[in-house]
This record gives C-alpha cells, structure tokens and sequence, in this order.
C-alpha cells in the first residue's frame, strides 16, 4: 500500500490511527496517535499529492470513462514518470479503486490513460470479493479517501469459464484454483437463469455481486457510499478493442 519509507512518516499516520481504533488501544495511545494523524490528515488535505484527483464520485466516474475512451481511440496522453515519481514520494490520493481480474490481458492504468497515484488496483482471478481484497479497498476508502471504486470484469474470463465448467459439467481444479472457482459459483447459478451465453451473463452476474458484495460485506464502504462520498460502479472490458462497458 505504500514503501517503507512513507510508511514511517506522515502517509500511514491515518491508517495508524485506524488500527489503534481498532485495536482498543489505551486512551493515551490513541490520544498520541490521533494528534500525529490529525496533523498529517491536515497536511494531507491541505495539500494531496496530486490535487487534480480530490474530485467527487461522480467525477471520477467520469475520468474513468473518459480514460477508457482515449485508450480505445489510441489518444492516450503523454505521462510524466520522473515528474510524478517526485510528487508521489509523500503520499497518494487516486481518484479510482479498481476490483479486477489477474489476467495479464486486462491492465487498469492503461485502460484508463492513467498514471501513477492515479488508481489504487486490487486484482484477482476472477474479481471477486475476499477478505484481502476487501481490506485493501478499505484502506482506499477510509484512508486515502478514493471517492469511486470500479468492479471490472472482463470477456473470456479463465476463471469465470472454469466455474461455468464446473457447475454444468463438475468439472474440479487442483490446489487453490477450487477455492477460486467455488467463490464464483454463487453468481454462475444466479447466471443460469439469464438468457444467452452462461460465460457472458456469469461474468455480468460476478460484477454485479461484487458490487453488492462491497458494500454488504464492509461498513466502512457502506457508510462511505452512504454519505456520498463513495459510489461503486461495474464494468466489462472487452478484450478485441479495449472497450470498457458500464453497467447500469
Ligand atoms: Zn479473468
């Protein structure tokens, strides 16, 4: 979530503060941790790494949509590593979480022309919810303070395909791949009842109960989005041009 170096300094403070909270730690030792994070929350907000991402949901949906759009076109913009690397040393505040699959076809940045700090990225198989990836978006929301995250499946998921296998022909994975595929299994049986292709509406169905999912499983994501400070959207990319489709 960040190097070792911002992890000692200022950046962690809130996520410091957090676990103390969480912790039920002495009064004293909240009280200390509360006055550094305090001061580095103010610093923080006074100040964000990259200011251009301290936008509301709406408009970092927006963003997305319009990245996706360049990268489709091929007008993507020209980014700045070196100045970047310079301005991201003390902190991050991406205007975008992203739920999405391991598969080396599917790269978030790219497909919405955007650079460093600019997308907190929590990828596995699959793009389902688990405990580590729900803690990792937690950590956007409640520290980092990412007013949008984006659950985005993708066509010809190998995950989604394996779990379609193995609810209509019982086919079974070594190791670990059965505890992917099982997570997916519930939204392949919902999928069932939709018309068309079962691969296509299972991974409809997937985005769609993640999204569902985020918020039923975490009350700090369903209290963020109930404030407005949060909004969760889905997506499909497709893999020939790029294009990301929106759900809803
Ligand atoms: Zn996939």
């Amino acid at each position: 979530m960040c190097d070792s170096k911002a992890c000692m300094t200022g950046a962690a403070a809130p996520a410091r503060r957090l676990f103390l909270r969480a912790a039920g730690a002495s009064a004293v030792a909240v009280g200390a941790g509360l006055l550094s994070a305090s001061v580095a929350d103010a610093a923080q907000a006074a100040a964000p790494p990259k200011p251009q991402n301290a936008i509301s949901p709406d408009a970092a949906l927006k963003r997305l949509r319009a990245g996706n759009a360049r990268y489709v076109s091929g007008a993507t913009k020209l980014h700045d590593f070196a100045h970047e690397r310079e301005a991201l040393s003390g902190g991050q505040n991406p205007y975008a979480a992203i739920l999405g699959c391991a598969d080396s076809r599917i790269a978030p940045e790219y497909a919405f022309d955007s650079a460093r700090g600019d997308l907190f990225v929590t990828r596995v198989a699959g793009n389902f919810v688990n405990d580590d990836v729900l803690g990792s978006l937690e950590y956007a929301v409640a520290v980092l303070k990412t007013p949008a995250i984006l659950v985005l499946g993708h066509e010809k998921c190998g995950a989604v395909d394996a779990a379609v296998k193995a609810a209509t022909a019982g086919a079974t994975y070594p190791g670990m791949i059965q505890s992917l595929v099982t997570s997916l299994l519930p939204s392949v049986e919902k999928a069932k009842a939709a018309k068309g292709k079962l691969v296509e509406a299972a991974t409809v169905q997937n985005v769609l109960d993640s999204m569902a999912n985020l918020r039923s499983r975490s009350a700090i994501i369903e209290e963020a989005v109930k404030a407005g400070k949060l909004k969760i959207a889905g997506g499909v990319y497709r893999l020939s041009t790029g294009k990301v489709d929106f759900l809803g």
